[in-house]
């Protein structure tokens, strides 16, 4: 063990596996570890770090709002936090009624859509839909609408009323009365390995909802800020969803969520009924309007659609026998393997100097910067071609090895 091993092992609370490197620094697209080896970072911090990481502007932000102002309660207003909800206010559409709460994560902003639910539902609507293989966060609220059996079970009791459905249109039509305070859904299950709703999921459980009375909420905290290639994951279906939740990419590596609200559902919240000390501060709202900024003026949703169609492309072109199948939209895209080797084929890539993430042991996950350009998907497609190869090789070893025992 190295000594930041050592460190690591005796201080850090055992939530998390071994990390898998000291980094130190970050450049673009490129991290680099204490020894000063450099990585190609095709994860983002896991659909975080939209610019890369020390983009000019982040830096410029973070430095001009800390030395002007960084904290004050929501006692007060800013006008970071003015400009940034007017802004995403804007972008996903919420209209003149739209408003906006600000939390400092992604399990947060959902902790505020769930109050946001029994707000809506009342006594008469106890129930809430999420969906089977859901991902919504650790926190208490949140993990009741996370689906994962292995991530409650320790913690149980959940808060109540929350019930996991199959993601398709029929077991949705099926399961939805006038009981049902709220559905929640992902446009894109990032956590389950990116497996997308089927086509048309959206729009009909818009309908839905409207028909029952129930809200619609979408958690958009890994798809939002422009990673799909579209600003939000319901874009591409073109609906009005009632509530989004907000994290990861908006801050670009600052922590900040947020629950913005559309329509009605924005005056469920009455003064006392929700808050918290750092949501919304200066610091972090000014920080997150300049990364949102930046994607607007360069243009980055639309290189999120033309990167991912072109990174989707060279996966594709990669002769494994492993890879099975692309999966997701813009840059967030799941690589299907044809065995459980995702952590090994991460590995492998870690070990070339490429970092990817096993979303689940026949899914690879890859969500870099969203400022990527040729030079990154060539030398993605080098490392990860090789890397794939490196686990088929490992394999094969181990098939001869068996065979010959
Ligand atoms: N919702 C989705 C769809 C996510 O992908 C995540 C994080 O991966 C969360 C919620 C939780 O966000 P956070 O980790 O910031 O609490």
């Amino acid at each position: 063990m190295t000594v930041w091993q050592e460190d690591a092992a005796r201080d850090l609370v055992l939530n998390a596996g071994d990390r898998l490197a000291l980094i130190t620094r970050g450049e673009g697209s490129y991290l680099y570890d204490g020894d000063d080896r450099r990585y190609l970072d095709f994860l983002g911090g896991i659909a975080v770090t939209s610019l890369g990481h020390a983009h000019p502007v982040f830096v410029e932000a973070v430095s001009r709002q800390a030395a002007t102002l960084a904290h004050v309660s929501n006692y007060f207003a800013t006008p970071p936090q003015l400009a940034l909800a007017a802004r995403l206010k804007r972008l996903a559409g919420a209209g003149i009624d739209g408003r906006v709460f600000f939390s400092n994560s992604g399990a947060e902003a959902n902790e505020a859509a769930f109050k946001l639910a029994r707000l809506h539902g009342g006594d008469d609507r106890p129930r809430i839909l999420a969906l089977e293989n859901a991902f919504h966060g650790r926190t208490m609220g949140s993990l009741a609408m996370t689906a994962k059996a292995a991530m409650r079970a320790p913690f149980e009791p959940m808060p109540g009323g929350v019930e996991h459905i199959p993601g398709t249109i029929e077991a949705l039509e099926a399961a939805i009365d006038d009981r049902v305070a709220a559905v929640i859904v992902e446009p894109i299950q990032g956590e389950a390995g990116v497996v997308e709703l089927p086509e048309g999921y959206l729009a009909a459980a818009r309908s839905l909802t409207l028909k029952h009375g129930a809200l619609l909420i979408v958690d958009e905290i890994q798809t939002g800020a422009g990673r799909t290639g579209a600003w939000f994951g319901f874009s591409h279906e073109g609906i009005t969803p009632d509530a989004i939740t907000l994290a990861k990419g908006i801050g670009g590596g600052f922590p900040i969520g947020a629950l913005v609200t559309f329509g009605a559902a924005s005056s469920l919240f009455t003064p006392g009924s929700h808050g918290s000390t750092f949501g919304g501060n200066p610091l972090a709202t000014a920080v997150a309007d300049a990364v949102l900024a930046e994607i607007e003026r360069a243009r980055l949703v639309e290189n999120a659609a033309t990167r991912g169609a072109q990174l989707r492309a060279v996966i594709e072109e990669i002769d494994s026998p492993l890879v099975t199948g692309v999966r997701g939209k813009g840059l967030l895209i799941g690589v299907a393997l044809s065995a459980p080797v995702a952590g090994a084929v991460v590995a492998a890539a870690q070990e070339r100097g490429l970092i990817i993430n096993a979303a689940n042991p026949e899914s690879v996950r890859i969500a870099p910067a969203l400022t990527i350009g040729d030079a990154e998907i060539d030398e993605f497609q080098t490392l990860f071609a090789a890397s794939l190869a490196d686990v088929q090789a490992l394999l094969a070893a181990s098939e001869t090895e068996s065979a010959s025992a």
